[in-house]
């Protein structure tokens, strides 16, 4: 594993030693705590390196918002070559990429790969945006002016990652930052720094070969929550991205708020389905099955509550119970695999909480066991499982970041809707219909609350080209697609006069 994984960083561009810190493209050791780095396909270390200090955090800080004094000026489409160029590092790494998120993470190749593609597909579409950062003009109520908007770089942006798409969701802020104006300070979930290492590394070839584009536009900083907890608390940052739990994005929106600047929170989910009695129920099978057990049930938009109606739901469970007793988990890396690892032992042991909250609550169990027999020694694999539960039980109100589903039985849609918009999180939702006005009516003012909604796809594997986040407890951001680069910007609203008048607005008589 050891000549694997330093073959596969030096492929990626990693100088040796290893270092946690990158400002001003230049690498430093962390001067902080040392930090190993666990795989969790069988608990081995990977490598280890040192964090950074509060002081090398504040040095990274600087360093960003010196590059933004040159770098707001640049020419957008310019920025968005660096973009450009980027991408295309990626794609010439991307297997490389793919296997290290694959050993830092435990999601499966496939997967893996798929979260590079989404980089790429975000790299290229902040390039044609580059070109597309559009205000708007309005027409003036005074002769002889014009009225328009500007949009303008807000500043350094600061960046905080989960570990689960330890790769993706910078590349999601960073690209649309880059086009924007904005240097970046990254800081990702200590749980995956290598990949964030070898990002950071590929970047930096880029951005040598421009001597336009000061190195300063991206900098890294390893470590845990309290350097966080410094970029959230650091006004040089008018804008931080914080992708997380809910109660990171609580600690980050208050202590963001406070100074007044903008946070772009995008927290924790607890999402669900509703299969009506016109689905197509082997459509069903596969997409719940892919949006519940994929990433081993890691993902922010993972399925986690489905409601079935209940002329359906016999057969619907029996189809479900059967496709999960034959699922291949295990290794990660066996591209025969579907369900990986969980991340730690952590996440096991809050699985088991779970399940045995959900059987106090009356819960029928099917499968949820830790796996010991034909997967890697010193992982936490474990059977996804199915709860049959009542639609009110207390545990359905809580997102556990494991492979849970639990399966509810409703016998009106109106209800379900209800049912499916009852829980604190707003992420992503979705219903399996071939009714026009059931799909309609859940996609209205009156349907699902959240900020994603599907009809007849799961509620994971969004695309790049839509804006992404959801409501309520799960913060209320939106980033990647769309027009979600307007929180990397500032709008500025000129009026022009050029009538040699002055005439005032809302007809006003003011004579000196
Ligand atoms: P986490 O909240 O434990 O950590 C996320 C990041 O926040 C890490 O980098 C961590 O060091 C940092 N952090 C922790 N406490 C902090 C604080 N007080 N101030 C500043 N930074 C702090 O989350 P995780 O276990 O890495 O990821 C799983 C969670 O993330 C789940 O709840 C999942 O739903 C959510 N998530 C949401 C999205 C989304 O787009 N909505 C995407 C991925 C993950």
């Amino acid at each position: 594993m050891a000549n694997h994984i330093e073959s596969l960083l030096t492929k990626l561009k990693v100088q040796d030693p290893l270092c946690g810190v990158s400002c001003g493209g230049i690498w430093q050791p962390g001067a902080g705590e040392s930090l190993a780095v666990f795989s969790p396909i069988d608990r081995k270390t990977l490598a280890e390196l040192t964090t950074a200090t509060s002081e090398q955090t504040d040095q990274a800080i600087a360093s960003a918002a010196k590059a933004f004094v040159d770098f707001r000026t640049l020419p957008a489409p310019r920025r968005g070559e660096l973009v450009r160029q980027f991408g295309e590092q990626l794609r010439a790494h991307q297997a490389e990429l793919g296997q290290l998120v694959t050993l830092e993470t435990g999601k499966i190749t496939a997967e893996a790969l798929g979260e590079v593609q989404e980089m790429i597909d975000i790299c290229d579409f902040a390039v044609g945006l580059s070109r597309q950062l559009y205000g708007k003009t309005m027409a003036s109520e005074r002769a002889g002016h014009r009225l328009a908007e500007q949009w303008h770089p807000l500043g350094p942006v600061g960046v905080i990652s989960a570990f689960n798409f330890p790769v993706a969701v910078w590349a999601w802020n960073a690209a649309i930052a880059w086009v924007c104006g904005d240097p970046v300070v990254w800081k990702p979930s200590e749980k995956t720094p290598l990949t964030a290492v070898a990002c950071q590394s590929l970047l930096e070839t880029v951005v040598a070969e421009f001597d336009d584009i000061p190195p300063g536009i991206s900098q890294l900083v390893v470590g845990g929550a309290e350097i966080g907890k410094q970029l959230a608390a650091d006004s040089r940052l008018p804008l931080v991205s914080a992708t997380g739990s809910v109660p990171m994005g609580r600690a980050v929106a208050v202590t963001v708020a406070q100074r007044l600047g903008r946070s772009l929170l995008e927290l924790g989910g607890n999402n669900g389905m509703i299969v009506s009695p016109s689905a197509d129920l082997e459509l069903a099978v596969r997409s719940i099955t892919f949006s519940a057990v994929g990433t081993c049930g890691q993902r922010c938009t993972t399925l986690r509550r489905l409601m079935v109606h209940e002329s359906i739901a016999d057969d619907l469970v029996h189809r479900l119970r059967k496709v999960y007793e034959n699922l291949p988990i295990g290794d990660p890396t066996d591209p025969a695999t579907l369900v990986g690892p969980l991340v730690d032992a952590r996440a096991g042991a809050a699985m088991e909480r779970a399940l045995t909250e959900a059987r106090l609550q009356g819960g029928k169990v099917h499968g949820g066991n830790q796996l010991t027999k034909g997967v890697p020694n010193g992982g936490i694999y474990v059977q996804p499982a199915l709860v049959e539960i009542a639609s009110d039980a207390p545990i359905l109100q809580e997102e556990t970041f494991a492979p849970i589903l639990y399966v509810t039985r409703y016998n009106d849609l109106n209800s379900a809707i209800r049912v499916h918009n009852d829980v604190p999180q707003g992420l992503s939702s979705a219903i399996l219909t071939c009714d026009a006005a059931e799909a309609e009516t859940f996609c209205s003012a009156a349907g699902s609350d959240c900020g994603i909604v599907n009809v007849n796809i799961g509620t994971s594997g969004a695309e790049i080209g839509g804006a992404f986040g959801g409501e309520k407890e799960t913060g209320g951001g939106r980033e990647s697609g769309s027009d979600a680069w307007k929180t990397y910007m500032r709008r500025a609203t000129n009026t022009v006069n050029y009538s040699g008048k002055l005439p005032l607005a809302q007809g006003i008589r003011f004579d000196v």
